[in-house]
């Protein structure tokens, strides 16, 4: 009978559920939510392995990278992963450690691969930078942290790979300074590199910690010398300390004391040096993510901010993932907790379809594997299996009308145009863009006069993805070719008739919808674009849109 109440009614419910705002505001200052941004190569897997070490959460060392190379199947969950040995989808690990919660969200290394990274960003407290010490400041490093600053992340910077050959430490914050234009503020400095690197020097507590090789260590078995003057210093490495001094003295003088009011307003970045494959360094990167990054903190909701100890949870879908179980065709949204507590079986609404769901079967990511949560806080991501309902930047509460802002769609730089071998796969062509889409692997524009449909991309590599994923899933054998577009920018004006207008003129042919319908203009070149943001000066022409 449809009015017997369901044993899922009889559920706890959002005003029988009493939290404790004690209990959540303190876990919710345990929790620390971050994500490495790095060039490939530059040492984040190392780096990740060597923290997830020091909390206990992996007993040995090379259980990322095997999983990096393809060997475990925890992160595998496509052979184009496992082909190219990279890691194309994201994940989370949660640690404890010094009685704190930590969530590092993994991002996809490959510089062909980084909206996923870009979005993952948006669900982060804090960064840590990782910066290959002989290369400097590298490409894909500029672009994340123009990301970063979008929300005025706070930075952490680790100089990695000091056993080698690097450049001159102050030539690389120097670098930091000019490229990233962020202000650094060393908290170590080394003391020698390559064949010659004899330790860091905390320059807060006078400090040296000496330098000493081996891979597997998972603890800190570093000798510490009190004291920049102890004759021991000179008695072991009298060249080396002497340098050491001098460039102390120096960057006492040219460099910017640890501010952290500067930090946490992501205008200044303390910066480390070490090597993580030899695990040096890497715990003074923790205590400060510990000790400096922030808890999380306000989120902006449009109609309000939600604060993180708030009673009621709340929170967002930042990323999708496709069948990650092969054997089930399920989908994966990843949601961070904005606020309250999360507690498996309770219901929550899903805001965008105004619809309640009871959440039974969640999925966090710890270190080795996939576990159910019990619960979880603000800053914590939570796994919620669906059929394809859920999108990138939906909201979910109690029943309050909330939509978490500042989730981004990066404006493409790649495209091609796609077909089908078989136009009686065409329904199905559609279903797999339009999914896909919505996940977030792609983005689909239809031209509004019709034509193939085509696809953005920001590096190349996704539409790999995309094909591998067509044939595989929706059995769709597509082709893709090159097209004569070259940038899309999604159009907004207050102006309808302008906008009208623009849709008649001769640069209308150029106007398609992407897969939530907003308009963007796809533009042949940058002087066909530049020409016609200059004729349509009512109109405003996005590189980003946020997710709404
Ligand atoms: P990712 O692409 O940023 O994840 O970089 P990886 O962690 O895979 O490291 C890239 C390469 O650098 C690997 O061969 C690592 O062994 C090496 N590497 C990482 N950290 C260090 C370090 O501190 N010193 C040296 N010499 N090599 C390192």
């Amino acid at each position: 009978a449809p009015d017997t109440p369901s044993t899922e009614a009889l559920d706890v419910t959002p005003d029988t559920r009493k939290v404790p705002t004690e209990l959540i505001a303190r876990e919710v200052a345990r929790r620390r939510t971050f994500g490495i941004i790095s060039h490939p190569d530059a040492g984040k897997t190392t780096l990740t392995e060597k923290l997830l070490l020091f909390s206990g959460a992996i007993q040995l060392a090379g259980t990322v990278k095997a999983r990096k190379s393809g060997r475990h199947a925890t992160s595998d969950w496509m052979e184009i992963e496992k082909q190219r040995g990279i890691s194309v989808a994201s994940s989370v690990m949660q640690f404890e450690y010094r009685d704190h919660v930590v969530n590092l969200l993994d991002t996809p290394g490959h510089q062909d691969f980084s909206e996923d990274t870009y979005r993952v960003l948006t669900a982060v407290d804090s960064a840590l930078m990782v910066i290959d010490a002989a290369k400097g400041v590298e490409e894909q490093t500029i672009k994340l942290l123009n990301v970063c600053r979008m929300r005025a992340t706070p930075i952490l910077t680790f100089m990695n790979k000091m056993d080698r050959e690097t450049r001159d430490p102050l030539e690389l914050l120097d670098e930091v300074e000019s490229v990233l234009k962020i202000q650094c503020a060393p908290v170590t400095w080394p003391i020698g590199m390559g064949k010659n690197f004899r330790g860091v020097y905390h320059l807060l507590r006078d400090e040296i910690l000496l330098f000493k090789a081996g891979e597997e260590r998972a603890d800190q078995e570093f000798e510490v010398i009190k004291g920049i003057d102890n004759p021991r210093l000179t008695e072991m490495f009298p060249l080396e300390i002497e340098q050491l001094k001098m460039e102390v003295e120096l960057v006492h003088g040219a460099s910017h004391p640890f501010d952290l009011d500067a930090f946490l307003a992501g205008t200044q970045t303390p910066v480390f040096f070490g090597s993580a494959i030899n695990n040096f360094g890497v715990r003074e990167i923790l205590n400060a993510l510990l000790d400096w990054a922030p808890a999380p903190r306000s989120r902006d909701a449009s109609v309000r901010a939600v604060e993180p100890v708030e009673a009621p949870f709340s929170g967002f879908v930042f990323k999708i993932q496709a069948n990650m179980d092969p054997a089930h065709r399920d989908r994966i949204a990843f949601l961070r907790v904005c606020s309250g507590r999360f507690e498996r079986g309770m219901k929550v609404k899903h805001l965008r379809l105004n619809r309640e769901i009871k959440v039974s079967s969640v999925v966090t990511f710890m270190a080795s594997s996939r576990e159910q949560v019990e619960e979880a806080y603000a800053g914590d991501i939570i796994g919620l299996p669906n059929h394809g309902n859920m999108q990138i930047g939906d909201s979910f509460s109690e029943g309050e009308l909330l939509q978490f802002t500042g989730i981004p769609y990066f404006a493409p730089d790649f495209f091609r145009s796609v077909r089908i071998r078989n136009p009686l796969k065409i329904k199905q062509l559609h279903k797999g863009l339009q999914q896909l889409g919505e996940e977030g692997a792609v983005q689909v524009f239809k031209p509004v006069h019709g034509g193939d449909l085509v696809l953005g991309a920001v590096g190349v590599l996704q539409f790999e993805v995309v094909a591998s994923r067509l044939l595989n899933e929706y059995g769709v054998d597509a082709v893709f070719e090159g097209t004569s577009i070259s940038s899309a920018r999604w159009i907004s004006s207050d102006d309808k008739k302008a906008l009208a207008d623009f849709e008649r003129s001769s640069a209308g042919a150029n106007i398609a919808f992407d897969a939530a319908n907003n308009m963007a203009y796809l533009a042949t070149s940058g002087v066909n674009l530049k020409l016609t943001q200059e004729r349509w000066p009512q109109l405003t022409f996005h590189a980003t849109r946020e997710h709404a």
